[in-house]
């Protein structure tokens, strides 16, 4: 049994991309962040960053326990997808999105602007392509730009890497915003 593993920055549309791949190849999924509440794994709320802290040992062994019993491949998501086991993981794919319009989705979700740039940032710098990358190395690491494309597209794409992956392309905000002129809006 394998996991098809979804990570990117909040708001790059994991969760409703997941849906519709779910019901597109009939897997089902895994939310980490759910899994996370449902066995307690969010130890602090850490007040000054408005955001809960998630105990990782905690969600590594619900992980496992639940990749164990589990027959059937399964699609994962969730902004943790590093603590997925690596020799469970067939593919990840890394939802990316231009920072403008990353920013403009966390807004039309009432995030606060706080969260707003701290999540932008990441994005800008590519904290979870990284974070795949150390994880579960180049050759398993696809990255699909959802600028522009609706989580329908977006899903159609993940289904194509599937088939035939694709892991030469590397998203690169930082030189993207460099060349719009951007970059200084956006690091301080
Ligand atoms: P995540 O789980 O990565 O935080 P969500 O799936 O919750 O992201 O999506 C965040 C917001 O962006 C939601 O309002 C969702 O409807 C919207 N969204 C998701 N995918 C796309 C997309 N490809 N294009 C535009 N908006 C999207
Ligand atoms: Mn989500």
């Amino acid at each position: 049994m394998k996991a098809i593993v979804i990570g990117g920055t909040p708001g790059t549309g994991k969760t409703e991309t997941a849906e519709i791949l779910s019901e597109r190849l009939g897997l089902r999924v895994l939310s980490l962040g759910e899994l996370a509440r449902e066995h307690d794994c969010l130890s602090t709320h850490d007040d000054e960053r408005d955001t809960e802290v998630i105990d990782e040992d905690c969600l590594v062994q619900a992980l496992v326990e639940i990749l164990d019993e589990e027959g059937e491949d399964i699609i994962i998501e969730g902004h943790y997808i590093d603590l997925v086991p690596s020799y469970r993981v067939k593919l990840a794919i890394i939802l990316r999105t231009h920072p403008d319009e990353l920013k403009r989705r966390l807004a039309d979700r009432d995030y606060k602007e706080d969260k707003i740039r701290e999540n932008v940032e990441a994005e800008v710098i590519g904290v979870c392509q990284l974070d795949a990358l150390d994880a579960f190395g180049e050759g398993r690491v696809v990255e699909i730009d959802t600028t522009g494309i609706n989580a329908n597209a977006v899903a159609e794409g993940i289904i194509e890497q599937l088939n035939s992956p694709d892991t030469t392309v590397r998203i690169d905000w930082m030189q993207k915003l460099e060349s719009e002129g951007k970059l200084d809006q956006y690091l301080d």
